[in-house]
């Protein structure tokens, strides 16, 4: 981090300035220039506040040269991290289509879709149990009920399964759950981020609607910094003034992330767009952008489904989607 001092600051007010630092471990290399005093701050800044810096009377400018995350930062860990869920590897060259309904609805519907996806190359099964809805009155889900039929899913098909936590109190439901979801609306819900950090359970981290890329990285690293290395990142669409679509796929969130995160990074297209018949291009443009995997939405009936039909692909055409991504994987992007 740089920081320029004004040439006509207050002396005791830059002493405080660099004694502060320096209590929070940085070491300061100072440089004086013409019209200015400039500070080059060494060491881990990542809890240097930046703007209380930029705030102060003397202060003329402030840089960071380093980002404020770590343990996700590609420079501390230049290989691909691989995520382990239950055998099914995230990372490092690897290509894997999660695919299931928004929500489970009965054993039925979603121990026929896990057989018909699997079929068509699926490697896990999504499905929610505890639904984030924008209505209190849409459908909330079949909570406890949900996990069972989904732990169903897994037994008939062998498929590892991914289902999205709401609190941490429903932790001890998500035992058998190979990959725990944070939703897109609990992106910054450090509290729960804080908790599953303590666990040692994969975690399946969306990209909030309105956050960039670095808050993120940032909610990531809430994740690792209590130990729990095991985290995919996940790009869902954020909200633009675009209204043809429910949300805007972030394409170049791929190569970006790639760059400063040594961590895998899956798309959803469904909730990106919001349509079923855009998924096919969305799925195909991340794979060839270079995504560690896809996460599809997938309903037997779209037409009756309780949450999230008009996005949802029925089973025939979710393998026509697979077939086509896994056919142009090899000329994927690799950063
Ligand atoms: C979901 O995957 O079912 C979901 C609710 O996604 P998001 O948090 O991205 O809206
Ligand atoms: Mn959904």
């Amino acid at each position: 981090m740089v920081v320029v001092v004004k040439k006509d600051h207050d002396e005791t007010q830059f002493e405080n300035l660099k004694n502060w630092l320096k209590s929070l471990g940085v070491k300061i290399h100072t440089s004086e220039g013409e019209s200015s005093l400039v500070l080059g701050l060494v060491g881990d800044t990542s809890a240097v506040d930046i703007d209380l810096i930029r705030s102060l009377d003397i202060v003329e400018d402030v840089k960071r040269i380093q980002e404020p995350y770590k343990n996700a930062n590609r420079k501390f860990h230049p290989q691909d991290s691989i995520i382990d869920v239950n055998g099914v590897k995230f990372g490092g060259g690897t290509f894997n289509i999660i695919a299931g309904p928004c929500s489970v609805e009965s054993e039925e519907q979603v121990v026929s879709i896990a057989e018909q996806v699997k079929k068509s190359g699926a490697t896990m099964l999504r499905g929610g149990a505890f639904k984030p809805r924008t209505s209190p009155y849409s459908f909330q889900g079949l909570g406890a009920n949900g996990i069972e039929y989904l732990l169903k899913a897994k037994e008939a098909t062998g498929l590892p399964i991914v289902s999205e936590i709401m609190e941490f109190s429903q932790l001890p439901l998500f035992d058998d759950v190979d990959l725990i979801q944070v939703g897109a609306r609990n992106m910054q819900n450090f509290e729960l981020l804080k908790e599953l950090g303590r666990t040692r359970k994969p975690i399946l981290l969306k990209r909030g609607l309105a956050n960039t890329i670095q808050e993120l990285l940032m909610s990531v690293e809430y994740i690792m910094a209590g130990g729990n290395e095991n985290v995919i990142l996940c790009e869902r669409g954020i909200r633009t003034f675009e209204t043809a679509t429910r949300n805007t796929l972030d394409i170049s969130a791929i190569p970006v992330l790639k760059k400063q995160t040594h961590l895998p990074i899956v798309i959803d297209p469904s909730h990106a767009c919001g349509i079923s018949a855009y998924v096919k291009p969305l799925a195909m443009a991340a794979t060839a952008a270079g995504a560690d995997g896809l996460m599809i939405e997938v309903h037997n009936d779209p037409q009756h489904a309780l949450c999230d039909g008009a996005q949802s692909l029925t089973p025939q055409v979710f393998d026509d989607v697979a077939k086509c991504c896994f056919a142009i994987r090899p000329y994927a992007y690799k950063a």
